[in-house]
C-alpha cells in the first residue's frame, strides 16, 4: 500500500470528466492496489471521501467512509465503501446546506447545497452490483465525490448554486451536463500505468 499524491485545485485532472472503469478491469491487481492505496490515502489525510481524479487517475472510482474523523467531528459513522462507476439519483426535492471541505483544496471550507436524499447505484470492489439509499452527510459525500468524477470541484458548485442553483437533468443519475473542457487530454493514463 502507498500514500498517493493528492491533486490540488488547478490541476487539469480535477477539471476533466473521468471515464468509466470497465467491469473486467475491477479485479485486476493494479485496480485492487489502487483501491487499497486510495483507502490508505484517505485515512492518511483524514478525508471522508476520495475520487479517482484526486489521485490523478481519471476513472470513475470512489472510496468513502467515516470513522472518528478530526476534520468532521460531528459526522455520523459510515462504513468504508468502494464504488465503481457510481450513479446517484436524488430522491425527493429536499436540499440541505452544510459545510464541506475537500482534500484537493486544503484550508478551505464552504457551504454547499446538496440533495438531502438519494439512491446510489454502483459496482463494488469485487464487481458486485450495489444499490442503496443515502441521506444527510452520507448523501453529501456521494454528491461531492460524483462531482469530482464529473470534473467539478465543490467551490465551483457553491458558486454556481448562488447564481442559478444546482441542477439535475432528467432524473437519471450521472446525467448532469458536463461541459466539455478543451484543456482535457483525450485520455489520462490507465489504471496502474
Ligand atoms: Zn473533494
Amino acid at each position: 500500500m502507498a500514500i498517493l499524491k493528492v491533486a490540488r485545485i488547478g490541476h487539469p485532472v480535477l477539471r476533466c470528466p473521468a471515464e468509466p472503469l470497465p467491469r473486467e478491469e475491477i479485479a485486476a491487481p493494479a485496480t485492487q492496489r489502487l483501491i487499497d492505496d486510495m483507502l490508505e490515502t484517505m485515512a492518511e489525510y483524514d478525508g471522508v471521501g476520495l475520487a479517482g481524479p484526486q489521485v490523478h487517475v481519471s476513472r470513475r472510482l470512489v472510496v468513502y467512509g467515516v470513522a472518528a474523523n478530526r476534520r468532521y467531528p460531528d459526522a455520523p459513522a459510515i462504513p468504508l465503501t468502494v464504488l465503481v462507476n457510481p450513479r446517484i439519483t436524488p430522491v425527493g426535492d429536499e436540499r440541505e446546506d452544510d459545510m464541506e471541505g475537500c482534500l484537493s483544496i486544503p484550508e478551505l471550507r464552504g457551504t454547499v447545497p446538496r440533495w438531502a436524499r438519494l439512491e446510489v447505484e454502483a459496482l463494488g470492489r469485487n464487481g458486485e452490483p450495489l444499490r442503496y439509499p443515502a441521506e444527510g452527510f452520507h448523501a453529501r459525500i456521494l454528491q461531492h465525490e460524483v462531482d469530482h468524477l464529473d470534473g467539478k470541484v465543490y467551490r465551483a458548485a457553491a458558486l454556481r448554486s448562488q447564481t442559478r442553483g444546482l441542477s439535475v437533468r432528467d432524473g437519471r443519475s450521472g446525467a448532469r451536463s458536463v461541459r466539455a473542457r478543451s484543456a482535457c487530454p483525450r485520455r489520462f493514463p490507465a489504471v496502474g500505468s
